[in-house]
């Protein structure tokens, strides 16, 4: 029989009312394990995991050099660094593609470009088209003249590790990004040698490994700092503009570190040029690839703020048509599997849409 005592009703009260905080609690249990599992599945993650038997595979397949991209993604200021490069993470992890990021490992010193509108041929006709204080931003214009400039890589450890862990590759892009590329073609060797070797030093820092991989600020390059590259046993370099993959020859020596050219136009480059709409310019990119191995610099600035959704129309489509996206390190070992790689000079020159000259594999 039913006891409906007092008492006895007040226990079966206590005892609804603990089953129903025993149920919420293993609800938000359950949801938490789902969400961890969810993360657990994120894209990142799972990239670090697949990417070493993916390569493997492709080492065998004599079509694997056929429809790649390489994503080259410069970083130039702190303001790119901060604010393009988690968008521009973001996005590549939404598409499951991967890329190669390049920091400078040294002071942001943007505000020192000023002096360019004397120096470079077409750097104002550039700035106006590109939209430099919408870019840039006035703060990052005055590092440099009115204010210090900010540690481009120090100042963002944290950033530059976790793309290293969601399985980015991450390069030097020099130490002093304007420094270098007004300055390396005429530094001599000591000068050359200990720039890099404070890179070097800043990148051990902050990534508690020796760096791999280099790509030059402005392409601009000298022949210390290639004898510099093969002395540290880097596994390629991207210093120049050029169509396909090879030894790099410059002031009478082959160098053995791979050189890994630009092979498509800039958008700053194109804009203004070739289109001026996410449309056109998406159009004007997916022409101009080859059924080989492309590499795309976007840089952090541009791609990684206004111009993403241009970036993103442009995975979609490539993505679409077949197209593959590799880090350049692994288009590296991909490349020097297939046999033994050309010696090319590097020279001087100028390309379409940049002010002042750029190494060019001749
Ligand atoms: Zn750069």
């Amino acid at each position: 029989m039913r006891d409906d005592s007092p008492s006895s009703v007040y226990l079966r009260c206590r005892c609804v009312a603990l089953l129903d905080v025993l149920l919420v609690r293993l609800r938000r249990l359950l949801a938490a394990a789902s969400v961890s599992i969810l993360n657990a599945n994120r894209p990142p993650l799972h990239v670090v995991n697949t990417q070493a038997p993916k390569l493997k595979s492709e080492l065998r397949n004599p079509d694997s050099l056929t429809r790649i991209i390489g994503l080259k993604v410069d970083v130039d200021t702190c303001e790119g660094m901060k604010r393009g490069v988690p968008r521009l993470a973001a996005l590549f992890r939404k598409h499951g593609v991967l890329a190669s990021f390049f920091v400078p490992m040294g002071k942001d010193h943007t505000g020192w470009t000023v002096k360019r509108v004397f120096t470079k041929r077409g750097f104002l006709s550039k700035a106006g088209r590109v939209g430099v204080i919408n870019t840039y931003g006035i703060k990052t214009l005055l590092y440099g003249l009115l204010l210090p400039g900010p540690n481009i890589a120090l100042k963002n450890a944290k950033l530059v590790r976790t793309l290293n862990e969601e399985g980015y590759e991450v390069g030097i892009h020099g130490l002093d990004h304007v420094y270098w590329h007004d300055h390396i073609k005429t530094l001599n060797r000591e000068e050359t040698r200990k720039i890099l070797a404070e890179a070097a030093s800043v990148y051990r820092e902050v990534m508690g490994r020796d760096p791999l991989s280099f790509a030059a600020p402005g392409w601009m390059i000298n022949e210390h700092a290639l004898a510099w590259f093969e002395e540290k046993g880097f596994t390629y370099t991207s210093d120049v503009r050029g169509t396909s993959i090879f030894m790099p020859r410059l002031g009478g020596v082959t160098f053995k570190v791979p050189q890994i050219p630009t092979t498509l136009p800039t958008l700053d480059e194109a804009v203004g040029l070739k289109g001026s709409d996410q449309e056109s310019l998406t159009r004007f990119f997916v022409d101009s690839l080859t059924d080989g191995i492309n590499i795309l610099t976007v840089h952090a600035e541009l791609e990684g703020k206004n111009w993403i959704g241009l970036l993103e129309s442009f995975i979609l489509e490539t993505l679409a048509r077949g197209f593959r996206y590799q880090r350049l390190t692994d288009i590296a070992t991909l490349v020097q599997a297939s046999g033994p790689l050309p010696a090319h000079e590097i020279g001087f020159g100028f390309v379409e849409g940049r002010a002042g000259e750029v190494a060019l594999e001749k």
